[in-house]
């Protein structure tokens, strides 16, 4: 029912699956029928990924947004027209930009395993709502979608610090940690989203996750050198 359904996941899946194009088209901006006016939490989250599509190599024309009214039918027509005469233009997804077929699906496979990081990093911008169509132009720059993959951060736990008090493993959302009573902690690299609850919650005391940023992630402690032996049980 409302265009701020549209969510990047969504619009990276269309790609994944092949589309050569992706038009969302929503309601006049500031004439929103109900109070969230979620046709600006569209706009923004298409800004963006139209500048990760740049990034990996994609062109943005092939996501496109308007916003007119139901009643608009002439116009309604006119756009798809325009937009699907792009589409032909611009070619099979991928084959247009020269890009491999199987280095785009590595592409849009990592783009989209950081998609709750993305969305996370830049749910302030995400949220606004702006008035002036030069502020929007500006809202998200290729440098700084650069820099967000980049400097991607991970999380990873000092096997030398961790306690095994099982606190960040009872508050990942993901299930991606993995230990027990008395076993150090570790994470699975595949399944965190990085969210950061684990760096949060770990007792100040033990501050055994680190945030990195920029270098690889640490190698995990082998499974038999997990155990961790108290001392009043080595008396
Ligand atoms: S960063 Fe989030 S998803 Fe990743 S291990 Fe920590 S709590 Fe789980
Ligand atoms: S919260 Fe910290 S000390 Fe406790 S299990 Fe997790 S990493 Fe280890």
């Amino acid at each position: 029912m409302c265009s701020g359904r549209v969510d990047l996941e969504f619009l990276l899946r269309a790609f994944s699956n092949g589309s050569d194009g992706v038009f969302i088209g929503g309601c006049r901006l500031n004439e929103c029928n109900y109070i969230t006016e979620g046709n600006y939490d569209a706009l923004n989250m298409v800004l963006l990924c139209r500048k990760i599509m740049e990034h990996i190599g994609l062109n943005p024309e092939r996501l496109r947004i308007e916003f007119m009214s139901s009643g608009e039918g002439i116009l309604f027509t006119k756009v798809m027209n325009d937009f699907g005469k792009k589409v032909k233009e611009l070619g099979p997804l991928g084959k247009g930009e020269e890009i491999d077929e199987d280095e785009l699906k590595s592409k849009l496979e990592a783009v989209t395993k950081l998609i709750p990081y993305i969305k996370l990093v830049k749910r302030e911008k995400l949220a606004l709502h702006l008035d002036k169509e030069e502020e929007y132009n500006e809202l998200f720059t290729s440098d700084e979608v650069d820099r967000l993959f980049r400097e991607v951060i991970s999380y990873h736990i000092d096997p030398d610090k961790c306690q095994a008090c099982m606190i960040c493993l009872k508050k990942c959302p993901v299930e991606a940690i993995v230990g027990g009573k008395n076993q150090i902690h570790v994470i699975d690299q595949e399944k965190c989203i990085k969210c950061g609850t684990c760096f949060e919650a770990c007792p100040p005391r033990f501050g055994a996750v680190k945030k990195i940023s920029g270098e690889p992630v640490p190698p995990p402690i082998p499974e038999e050198e997990r155990t961790i032996v108290r001392k009043s049980k080595k008396k």
